[in-house]
């Protein structure tokens, strides 16, 4: 994952999609702790009666998992396992292992759209740091061909991963912030919680339910507009809600946007119209993984993909204002940017 603990980081990321706090004023007010972790904001909301250690054991879960996966920490086991390509198997611990075969399986089942081994591209872009450049077309060439998520070796009996070629790199900034928001649910379930928000950077898990009566109202927000700007909001329980947008991060050199979701087979940012894709599933790994490989695949594409998923749904946004949803995400989305106009998916 990029973890850049710089100002400049902290300015490029806005969240795409965020919890409605009090929206019906109901509640009493939440408990709420924020950490800059995994590269970005981090908010746990709490509405059930808590302690700080519980806050303490949640945000402790999330820095074990930055120390394992950064890419950007040099003693992480991720770098370790980078550091090896070509040469040998790294052990790495159960997590690591989790998470990249996690990302392998969603690389296989996008088609490589979203590729766990992007990490070359990555760095040699590197967008959200103060480093960030527009390589010339040699340079991307030459990284492309480290590129392919088929040449990883992930060894579960002995629990190593292993990259086949010198050059190759793995990255999880497309898939750990899910992964650690379903851990953070499963920290605090055990110690009793039973309803919060859990916000890692606009990577949404809201668990349990509002009230007895009442689910979550998410809003999903406007691309490029300031927070708190929604096209429309959800209604969800025990699920997450996880956004990918290119006005995530992002550079502009001569006038070109530049962002953060690269395409495995082109070597640049990818442009096909979208400009954010949310998922929404009870697993906020998938949903994290999804909501990547879907905005790289685009529209018709995407949809397959969800629509060949159980318990997925997604919705996405265009230049053009258009809001493509998936059938099942239809009768709980509301619509409250008239100007935004909504479309079925058109693979259904
Ligand atoms: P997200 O915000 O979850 O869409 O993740 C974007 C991050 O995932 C980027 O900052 C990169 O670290 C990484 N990434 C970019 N493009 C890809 C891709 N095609 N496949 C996998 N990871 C990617
Ligand atoms: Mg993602």
């Amino acid at each position: 994952m990029r973890i850049g603990r710089n100002i400049l980081n902290r300015f490029l990321v806005i969240f795409s999609c965020t919890f409605l706090a009090g929206c019906t004023g109901e509640l009493t007010p939440p408990e709420v702790k924020t950490e800059f972790l995994l590269g970005t904001t981090c908010t746990i909301k709490l509405y059930d009666r808590t302690t700080s250690a519980v806050f303490e054991k949640a945000f402790a879960r999330i820095r074990e998992i930055e120390s394992e996966m950064s890419v950007t920490d040099e003693r992480s086991e991720l770098s370790a396992v980078n550091r090896a390509a070509g040469s040998a198997p790294v052990p790495v611990s159960e997590d690591t292992f989790f998470v990249c075969s996690k990302a392998y399986e969603y690389s296989l089942k996008s088609g490589g759209a979203f590729d766990i081994s992007i990490g070359p591209i990555v760095t040699l872009w590197g967008i959200g740091t103060e480093h960030a450049r527009v390589p010339v077309p040699d340079e991307i060439r030459q990284r492309l061909s480290k590129v392919d998520y088929r040449k990883i070796v992930l060894n579960e009996k002995e629990g190593t991963l292993f990259l086949k070629e010198k050059g190759m790199g793995l990255d999880v900034g497309g898939i750990a912030k899910g992964f650690a928001a379903d851990e953070v649910v499963k920290v605090l379930k055990a110690d009793g919680i039973n309803r919060g928000i859990i916000d890692l950077g606009g990577n949404i898990y809201a668990f349990g339910k509002k009230s007895p009566k009442q689910s979550w109202r998410i809003g999903i927000q406007e691309p490029g507009k300031e927070r708190g700007s929604y096209i429309g909001i959800v209604e969800v329980e025990n699920t997450s809600v996880v956004s990918s947008g290119n006005y995530e991060r992002f550079f502009i050199k001569d006038g070109v946007r530049y962002h953060h979701i690269l395409d495995p087979k082109t070597g640049y940012p990818v442009q096909n119209g979208l400009t954010d894709v949310t998922i929404i599933s009870r697993s906020s790994i998938e949903a994290d993984a999804l909501s990547t490989a879907v905005f790289v695949l685009g529209i018709e594409r995407g949809f397959q993909l969800i629509n060949s998923l159980k318990g997925v749904e997604g919705i996405m946004l265009t230049e053009d204002h258009k809001i493509y949803l998936s059938s099942g995400i239809k009768k709980t989305f509301k619509l409250t940017n008239p100007q935004y106009t909504l479309v079925d998916d058109p693979t259904r």
